[in-house]
């Protein structure tokens, strides 16, 4: 058995979580039809329910109670180990979200076997071989599982979220695990509003455009911004641009910031450190817009326009405004 942990909001199974689904499924096909299951963390409405199904969840085990009012990360791992006890899993997984992460780390701190953070895809199953993005992106690494259960974490689109081809019913079950005082030490107490996030959710965005020093000033964003609603997509920035406080840290991209996964990311102005290429290098493509010829983001990009992203991006603009 695979059991996958599904995060949720309003909407149902965060799209991550829908990956991690697909991925688990894929798995399961490569295993001769291995069942998939999903723990969810609060009350699991009709609508989830049906929405797992589709992904091919067989049963998904709804784990509520005062423990889990709030976020704790080890009495979501205890929940998430009582789960995989239920379901009988030698394969326990998540999406690679801070949650995520953090939980399945408990769970192989619990289990007393290694994980795998950030996997990109799988090699096998006997062996049990992943290959995980390390040293922040800027590297990939191939890691055996031998311990079950093998525990590990997805990397942000390291594939598509597809709903399976046949739908079934999945069954619903309670989890009750036993929480200990000690896996409520560290939870969340409160939560505070980030400031507005006018880039939309720069770590599921599937355009980023990016911005560099060479915007020149917190008064040179204005074209990338409309770059930025022209294309639906979200603003990233160096963390030049934020330690200037030209823009806000939640913003920025890199080993210090968000780890983005665009389908395009049109950076603009950016140098292309490895600090920066940490947080983009799984971008599928890279438009770079830069002076330099040489710069290292241009080096590395799919498609580069050297040029004064002064002039370069007012000329995307009006052109897309055209069409
Ligand atoms: P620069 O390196 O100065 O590059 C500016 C680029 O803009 C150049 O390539 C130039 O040719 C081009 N340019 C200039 N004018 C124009 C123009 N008009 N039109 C087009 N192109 C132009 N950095 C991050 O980004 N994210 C991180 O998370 C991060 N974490 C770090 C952590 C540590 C511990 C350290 C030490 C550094 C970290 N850094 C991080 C900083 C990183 O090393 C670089 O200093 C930073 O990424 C450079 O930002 P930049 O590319 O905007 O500026």
């Amino acid at each position: 058995m695979i059991l996958v942990l599904v995060e949720t909001d309003a909407s149902g199974a965060i799209e991550v979580s829908r990956e991690a689904l697909t991925f688990a499924r894929s798995l399961g096909d490569a295993g001769g039809g291995i069942p998939v299951d999903a723990v969810v963390v609060g009350d699991v409405a009709d609508a989830l329910r049906d929405q797992l199904a589709t992904y091919g969840v067989r049963t998904v085990h709804r784990v509520t109670g005062d423990a889990f009012t709030s976020y704790a990360g080890a009495a979501w791992a205890a929940a998430v180990q009582e789960a995989r006890r239920q379901a009988g899993s030698v394969v326990v997984m998540a999406a690679g979200t801070p949650r995520g992460n953090e939980v399945i780390a408990h769970v192989a701190a619990r289990e007393g076997v290694a994980m795998a953070a950030n996997v990109l895809s799988f090699g096998g199953l006997a062996p049990f071989v992943v290959t995980r993005q390390v040293v922040g992106g800027a590297a990939l690494e191939e890691m055996r599982l031998d311990e079950r259960p093998a525990v590990f974490t997805v990397a942000g689109h390291a594939v598509e979220a597809q709903p399976a081809p046949a739908r079934a019913d999945a069954a619903l079950v309670d989890c009750a695990p036993a929480v200990s005082e000690s896996d409520l030490v560290a939870r969340v107490v409160s939560t505070e509003e980030p400031e507005p996030d006018l880039s939309g959710s720069l770590r599921s965005a599937r355009v980023v455009i990016g911005a560099g020093r060479g915007a020149g000033s917190a008064d040179g964003f204005k074209d990338l911004l409309e770059l930025t609603d022209l294309l639906g997509g979200s603003l990233g920035v160096s963390r030049v641009v934020t330690s200037l406080g030209w823009r806000p840290h939640h913003e920025q991209v890199g080993q210090t910031g968000s780890r983005i996964s665009p389908d395009l990311y049109i950076p603009c102005g950016i140098s292309g450190a490895i600090q920066h290429w940490a947080g983009c290098s799984s971008a599928k493509s890279i438009l770079a817009i830069n002076t330099d010829a040489e710069a290292p983001m241009v080096t590395k990009a799919t498609y580069a326009v050297i040029g004064d992203l002064h002039e370069v991006v007012p000329a995307i603009n009006e052109e897309i405004r055209r069409r």
